[in-house]
């Protein structure tokens, strides 16, 4: 499924999950989060709430007002080799068109991967079997030879 639209949608909803700048938003984006309050239950609750509304395993815990709460890595969730083989798949691809592939984020199954050197972004979520987005669609407008990337190496070069 390669559906334009239905990419964008995804894309910017990753994004968006993953900009959030409250507690719960650098649980996401780091997968852990520490901090100092005034009511440890109640900040767990909302934690736990929020992660269950996202279906995310989070453990949390309190040392009198230092509260953490981290999430639970789930490997069955997506199989790894599901998950590598859609970012093998990202990469190869932005490589033909040269471009630059950097991995921004990887959240569950899903992942974003943009071009150094231009505003292009690919996402996949190796659950759904989704994958799309302007840096499979379009070559890297910059003409100079693309450097090679962790990625590039990795995963776009290996049979
Ligand atoms: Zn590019």
């Amino acid at each position: 499924m390669r559906d334009p639209v239905e990419i964008r949608r995804r894309t910017d909803r990753l994004l968006a999950l993953l900009s959030r700048r409250d507690d719960y938003g650098e649980l996401l984006a780091h997968g852990h989060v520490v901090r100092q309050v005034e009511d440890a239950d109640a900040w767990r609750a909302a934690i736990r709430a929020q992660a269950r509304a996202d279906r995310i395993e989070v453990r949390t815990g309190a040392d009198g007002c230092a509260v953490h709460a981290l999430v639970r890595r789930r490997d069955d969730d997506t199989g790894d080799g599901e998950y590598l083989a859609a970012l093998k798949e990202l990469a190869a691809r932005a490589v033909a068109l040269r471009h630059e592939p950097i991995l921004v984020v990887r959240h569950r199954s899903e992942m974003l991967i943009s071009c150094d050197r231009c505003p292009a972004l690919g996402y996949a979520d190796a659950e759904d079997h989704v994958i799309g987005g302007s840096l499979l669609d379009t070559g890297c407008p910059n003409e100079e030879e693309p450097r090679e990337t962790p990625l590039s190496i990795v995963w776009a070069r290996s049979p």
